[in-house]
């Protein structure tokens, strides 16, 4: 599509997503594990260039990248992350980095445009330390201690020790001026295949999913796995597994249309093969947007161990873990995406939930928020293939940078 009001630079963006995918290459995607030398160097990548839109570029003391624009009018803050989970894709964060890149290049030098686009790149989204580290610490969400306790989860390093390493110890961290943006906006890839099943160019997201977890455990009587007969035992392993198979004949009839469940992982004890378990646990998970279709499955899970227990060989005890309440997305925020859609994506929009994580849901338990997704091939993401279509990034910025202007034109 001809384009006289975007003034998207595609050849620019793909550039510079391709500059960062060559910082820690592995195979077709990156390691960009948070506080590496090439997460490092993303950093750094991304402060050189935000002088080009006009912003002034800080990294924080938690490793959050700012770029702040002195420009009067209303601002919107704009980004995601540039690490990356162990050894994964080349777009899952670095996108909705360079759309606001993009976007802040394109609208602040603009005499025409009111206001400006400031951008962020959240450290730590990938959770290697901890949860949404960076974007809870700018909303005020993360104390000293919480930082002394953070550790990574692969090497153990400490948080502490990593900010040293980096030259970051000591730094102030950026806090959420109130009042000062109208909102967040964020890109990203979808992660699944609603949008390339459906022949759709745009996810718009109307939410993002709370994460409920719980622990599940069952106790029987440890035992020895040749003399005690089938008849007399208590094995907590067989109760585990039938409970996880009665959870997937069971749900169905009381979740929503988009609810998802996981048995993460199973533990047996003392988990050897000549002994019958005793013990045994399951992580288990639930997503939705909806928290009385949390609560309805919370009942059932409940009463399910309570029957399982009842019945007397294995008592179940069930421990909610986490919580975590499902983030709305702003109705201004949903109409400026669609609308955008409407002008550079011939309409193939959809209003969708997301499923995963991200910081737009720390941002917008203070300010508006809102998110735009582009189509994943195949679905893939969490993984070194995942990809998409070189003109779709393209439309996505399109989209994306005519959605800002919406948004700060009121
Ligand atoms: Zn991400």
């Amino acid at each position: 599509m001809s384009d006289n009001r975007s003034h998207v630079d595609g050849a620019r963006v793909l550039a510079d997503l391709h500059a960062l995918r060559g910082i820690g290459t592995y195979k077709t995607g990156v390691h960009k594990p948070t506080f590496s030398e090439p997460h490092m160097r993303s950093l750094e990548w991304l402060a050189q260039r935000l002088p080009e839109a006009a912003l002034a570029a800080d990294i924080d003391g938690i490793g959050n990248v700012f770029g702040t624009s002195t420009k009067s009018g209303p601002k919107l803050l704009a980004g995601s992350h540039l690490e990356s989970q162990n050894f994964a894709g080349w777009l899952d964060g670095p996108l909705g980095v360079v759309y606001a890149l993009e976007a802040a290049r394109v609208i602040n030098p603009d005499p025409n445009t009111n206001g400006a686009v400031e951008v962020a790149a959240w450290c730590d989204e990938e959770g290697h330390f901890g949860s949404f580290l960076g974007s809870r610490s700018y909303v005020g969400g993360v104390t000293e201690a919480d930082i002394d306790a953070a550790r990574d989860r692969n090497s153990g390093r400490t948080m502490r020790e990593a900010l040293r390493d980096v030259g970051l110890a000591g730094r102030a961290r950026a806090k959420a001026e109130r009042g000062r943006h109208i909102g967040y906006l964020e890109a990203h890839i979808e992660q699944g295949e609603t949008l390339e099943s459906g022949g759709l160019k745009i996810g718009v997201v109307t939410s993002i999913v709370g994460i409920w977890q719980y622990r599940i455990t069952f106790t029987g009587e440890q035992n020895h796995a040749g003399t005690t007969r089938m008849g007399v035992r208590k094995d907590a392993g067989v109760a585990l597994a039938r409970f996880c198979v009665d959870i997937d004949d069971r749900f169905p009839a009381s979740c929503g249309p988009r609810t998802v469940w996981t048995t993460g992982r199973i533990t047996l004890d003392p988990g050897a093969p000549s002994i019958i378990p005793g013990s045994a646990e399951m992580l288990f998970q639930i997503r939705d947007d909806d928290p009385d279709v949390i609560g309805r499955l919370e009942d059932l899970l409940r009463s399910m161990a309570a029957d399982v227990s009842a019945q007397g060989r294995c008592s179940v005890a069930v421990e909610r873990i986490r919580t975590g309440a499902p983030a709305m997305m702003d109705t201004a925020f949903q109409q400026a995406i669609e609308a955008a859609s409407v002008a550079f994506a011939g309409g193939k929009s959809i209003r969708m939930p997301s499923g995963a994580g991200h910081d737009a849901q720390i941002l917008a338990t203070i300010m508006p928020a809102g998110m735009l997704f582009v189509p994943s091939m195949g679905g893939i993401s969490h993984h070194w293939s995942e990809n998409t279509d070189d003109a779709d990034i393209v439309t996505g910025a399109q989209v994306f940078v005519d959605a800002c202007r919406r948004l700060l034109a009121g």
